[in-house]
């Protein structure tokens, strides 16, 4: 971190060559005299607003909106209105500038941007479920004007570039909320290059060495990637030429995360990773014959290199709902190696850099137009399908709709529709027509009979088949996968429930009545927690469905006579408040700002007050970075970093999250695991078990191996005193001749 110090002349001076910088940009999209007038209107405005106000750096804080102002015109290619809002984005939130001012001196579409950008920011940190209202929100200026959310990911963008100036949990915050939120929503909106550097970035500092690994091998094998791309791309080069194309050739390697994803997802190797870099040739056609010119590419570099036949991608006839297209093949290097080629053509190049915006350039390509207003159209639907429910609820739902790739499959008619991976046959008849769904009693696929569950293949063609009497079932929620099928089914299923509770409340009278018992209000609460079940519609729901019989109730009563004499002599003893539900949620809210005063808590530190456990999904052990977070039944659970819920968790509900430290005050073992791969020799799992309890002195508590066609794969879990005493039972493990892999698991069940 540099040492900045303020000094008024240089930091004119810089602030103007940082205007002049943008204005040039701006100059390559418009020279209009009005724009550029009010562009720099917007500019002193902001300066004057923010001249007070510095950045976590030390820099004054207008470097931010003009550096926001800087991503939206020249990497999002966005227009003039745009960089006004840039400009003026953290205007009304931050100072006393008001929305009405903004709208008096730019107009009703400024004002609106404005006033969406505040709304989005507007929520303080430590509201419930913060983040989940602020996604919400997100969406919902979705069908507002798109250059709100373009205009947010700008200014993510640019916090997170600059998030070397937080503390380690506020960008550990920062980070999980870009990984969680804003990196699927560029990815939807077809902003590639911003999606990837948000991913990088979140990488980099939520997980720091395995990011720095991956980069420090990027770079060493540098030189010889490009050797190699040059050899291999050569032929290519003489072949377009001879043919008379304008092209472009471009050899990059993947993301550090997509690389990350690889190896720590699918245990490859650095070093296996065929597709660490990709061959990308743009070819300079006109769009009325672009797609014949890439088949004719395409034939071009499989006549030089023979194809993988199950590694086509065809995104040229169907682009991708969020408007890629691209056609992908693998073919097979001389050298023996895979190596991806994509073909596109300029225009297909500039929508997949740049995303949505350039869209709007190329306004003659409907395909893909239209493909992006499915997409709003669909947003909005999820939007009002899940307005009542709870926002949480709403992100589960909204984050399938962004990540899943899509299939194309077709309707009796031959009409074309577009849905996601693993969708099954009644989602397909949710995407019909609701009713449709609600009736379905299964399907016709290319004319055979399957059931509701059947998983979609690209190109199925299908005929519901349905039936009055057909209602949703509960188990339907197991199989749909689209969350407009999902919330229909629920509400169906919520009336039909709340229609059986309506009987069971009748039906619940009249036995008491048979039963001769006493009844009264205040006894519904004690007859919920006896039978343990969550509202009175649940209570009398299972009366109505006879899950809870007369001599139940009897037996309760017989219970309660009982109790009431105790408790009215304890009650005499001791008085103590009863507790209610608001009660216990008052509780926990202040049980989280009890544990927030406390500041860091000291794991190992047996004069710690507050309670914890080890989380079981990821079991961390001394050593590892962690953090607490406040469960609502089950005190503080301590999680990694690196846990695979943890970017749920800080993301999503980070007002529940404590600092945490471990202390290494006490000589404690901890339970973790470890997986071992290899090749099966005679005696491995001797030696192994060898090293670990005779050399190592490590207690086992489990041990399981398994082999196959002569590999094997074992799972230990074991005690450990922290993350060093760990890492040397790993370095000595992988010295075992025949052990190919040892890795931590973050289970240790099973
Ligand atoms: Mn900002």
């Amino acid at each position: 971190m540099e040492v900045y110090t303020p000094d008024a002349e240089v930091e004119r001076l810089e602030l103007i060559s940082r205007y002049k910088e943008l204005r040039r940009a701006v100059e390559k999209i418009t020279s209009d005299k009005e724009e550029l007038s009010q562009i720099r209107k917007a500019f002193d405005l902001a300066v004057d607003a923010h001249k007070e106000m510095r950045r976590k750096s030390g820099e004054p804080y207008i470097y931010h909106p003009i550096a926001v102002a800087m991503i939206a015109v020249s990497e999002m290619g966005l227009d003039s209105t745009s960089v006004i809002c840039a400009l003026l984005h953290d205007v009304v939130e931050d100072t006393e500038i008001t929305l009405e001012d903004i709208t008096k001196h730019f107009g009703q579409n400024v004002g609106l941007i404005i006033d969406g950008l505040t709304k989005i920011a507007g929520v303080f940190d430590n509201t419930k479920s913060v983040q989940a209202e602020n996604f919400r929100k997100i969406v919902l200026s979705l069908s507002d004007d798109i250059r709100v959310i373009l205009i947010k990911l700008a200014d993510r963008l640019h916090n997170m570039r600059t998030l070397e100036h937080m503390k380690r949990e506020k960008q550990l915050k920062i980070a999980s909320e870009t990984m969680f939120m804003y990196a699927p929503l560029a990815h939807r909106l077809g902003l590639y290059n911003i999606k990837t550097e948000l991913e990088d970035l979140c990488l980099k500092y939520i997980e720091p060495e395995a990011y720095e690994d991956i980069v420090a091998k990027l770079t060493k094998t540098k030189g010889v990637r490009e050797r190699f791309i040059s050899r291999f791309t050569l032929p290519i080069k003489n072949a377009l030429n001879e043919q008379g194309y304008k092209y472009t050739i471009k050899g990059r390697p993947k993301s550090v995360y997509s690389i990350y994803q690889k190896i720590h997802q699918k245990g490859v190797p650095f070093e296996e990773i065929y597709d660490i870099f990709a061959i990308r040739i743009i070819v300079d056609v006109p769009l009325e014959v672009e797609k014949a010119e890439i088949w004719r590419a395409y034939s071009i570099v499989t006549d030089l290199y023979q194809p993988k036949p199950d590694r086509l991608r065809d995104w040229i006839s169907f682009p991708r709902a969020n408007g890629y297209e691209s056609l992908h093949v693998t073919v097979m290097s001389p050298t023996g190696k895979w190596v991806e080629v994509q073909l596109r053509s300029t225009r297909m190049d500039d929508i997949a850099e740049r995303g949505l915006a350039a869209h709007w350039k190329y306004k003659e390509n409907n395909a893909v137009e239209s493909a992006m207003d499915d997409w709003i159209t669909k947003v909005r639907e999820t939007m009002e399908a899940h307005m009542e429910g709870e926002a949480v609820d709403f992100i589960d739902a909204f984050k399938l709709n962004l990540y899943t790739d899509e299939i194309y499959v077709f309707t009796p008619k031959g009409e074309l529709r577009t849905m996601a991976v693993g969708s099954t046959a009644l989602d397909f008849a949710y995407e019909i027509h609701s009713d449709l769904g609600d009736h379905c009693l299964g399907a016709k696929v290319n004319t055979k009979l399957v059931p509701l569950s059947y998983i979609l293949q690209s190109g199925d063609q299908l005929e519901i088949i349905s039936s009055e009497k057909q209602s949703p079932k509960e188990d339907w929620l197991n199989f749909v996968k689209s969350s407009k099928a999902r919330s229909r089914i629920k509400a169906a299923l919520k009336e039909e429930k709340r229609k059986i509770a309506i009987d069971g409340r009748e039906t619940f009278d009249r036995k008491i009545k048979k039963l001769k018992l006493n009844y009264v209000e205040e006894d519904l609460p004690k007859l919920l927690k006896y039978f343990n079940v969550g509202d009175s519609m649940d209570f009398f729901y299972r009366i109505g469905k006879g899950t809870i019989s007369s001599q139940q109730l009897k037996n309760f009563y017989t219970e309660e006579s009982k109790k009431s004499w105790y408790s009215y002599l304890a009650a005499k003893l001791k008085r103590k408040p009863k507790k209610n539900v608001t009660e216990a949620k008052d509780n926990f809210e202040s049980l989280i700002k009890e544990y927030k005063r406390e500041g860091e808590l000291l794991i190992g530190d047996s004069k710690e007050k507050l309670d914890y456990k080890l989380a079981p999904c990821c079991n961390p052990i001394p050593g590892d970075e962690v953090f607490g977070f406040v469960t609502v039944n089950d005190g503080i659970k301590i999680h990694k970093i690196t846990c695979p819920n943890a970017v749920q968790l800080l993301g999503n509900q980070s007002y529940r999250v404590v600092k945490a430290k471990w202390t290494g005050a006490d000589d404690l073992a901890f339970l973790t695991g470890i997986k071992v791969n290899g090749i099966d020799e005679v005696g491995i799992v001797n030696k192994i078990t060898k090293l670990i309890s005779n050399q190592m002195k490590v207690n086992m508590r489990s041990i399981y191996f398994d082999s196959n066609d002569g590999v094997f794969e074992g799972r230990i879990t074991l005690f450990v005193q922290d993350t060093r005493h760990l890492d040397e039972l790993v370095q000595k493990l992988k010295k075992v001749e025949g052990i190919i892999s040892v890795d931590r698991m973050n289970e240790t069940q099973g």
